[in-house]
């Protein structure tokens, strides 16, 4: 897609956190990708991924640019996204254990938790089915992850942990991981972004 003036442009939204691995990914995919930061950039993307890192930091400096309200227009208009960890904190409609005043952009109709795991499980791997990906399973690293405590009828639970928690929701062109697949080599979740950000692109342009 690389060099494909009429491929949709994915972005990376910057504020904060893990923002080199996931351009890592998607360059390896052959997407265009920029850095969001700003509302200009965020208007020139397809798709969009929240990194993971730290909620409360990339929703204070989110208002700070500018860039909530655009990014819930954006998010209301049907912009592919593609949350991990504090970015599916950032997509809930309901943060448990925030900081004072915290917000998140919304969109997913779930409730999460943040650092829900617990001190020992901070941080972990695990194995996980992920009935929309198909074989092999997802290897999956949670670090201070998020868990999602309920899930609404407009969303849809992608994976959960063995002991039933759940650790990935969709919701249309929304998808929110507790986890970082951009951590052990999994790209399958960014392909489909890809693929729902073409759709997109060719709706709106
Ligand atoms: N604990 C972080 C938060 O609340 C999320 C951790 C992560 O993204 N790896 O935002």
């Amino acid at each position: 897609m690389a060099g494909n003036a009429d491929a949709p442009r994915i972005g990376v939204l910057a504020l904060q956190g893990d923002v080199r691995e996931h351009e890592r990914v998607l360059h390896g995919l052959g997407a265009d990708v920029i850095r969001v930061r700003r509302p200009e950039e965020l208007a020139t993307v397809s798709g969009l991924v929240i990194p993971g890192g730290e909620s409360t930091v990339i929703d204070k400096l989110s208002r700070q640019f500018g860039l909530q309200q655009p990014m819930r227009d954006a998010i209301a208009g049907g912009m592919p996204v593609l949350g991990t960890c504090a970015g599916l904190i950032m997509l809930a409609d309901c943060v448990r254990d925030g900081i004072n005043g915290q917000q998140s952009f919304g969109g997913l109709d779930v409730v999460v938790r943040r650092n829900a795991f617990g001190r020992q499980l901070e941080s972990f791997e695990a194995e996980l089915d992920v009935a929309v990906l198909g074989a092999p399973p997802v290897r999956a690293t949670f670090i201070r992850g998020p868990v999602v405590e309920s899930v609404g009828t407009s969303a849809t639970v992608l994976a959960s942990l063995p002991d039933g928690r759940v650790v990935a929701v969709g919701q249309g062109h929304l998808v929110g991981l507790s986890f970082h697949p951009e951590l052990t080599g999994e790209y399958r979740f960014h392909e489909r972004l890809l693929r729902v950000a073409a759709v997109h692109h060719s709706v709106t342009r």
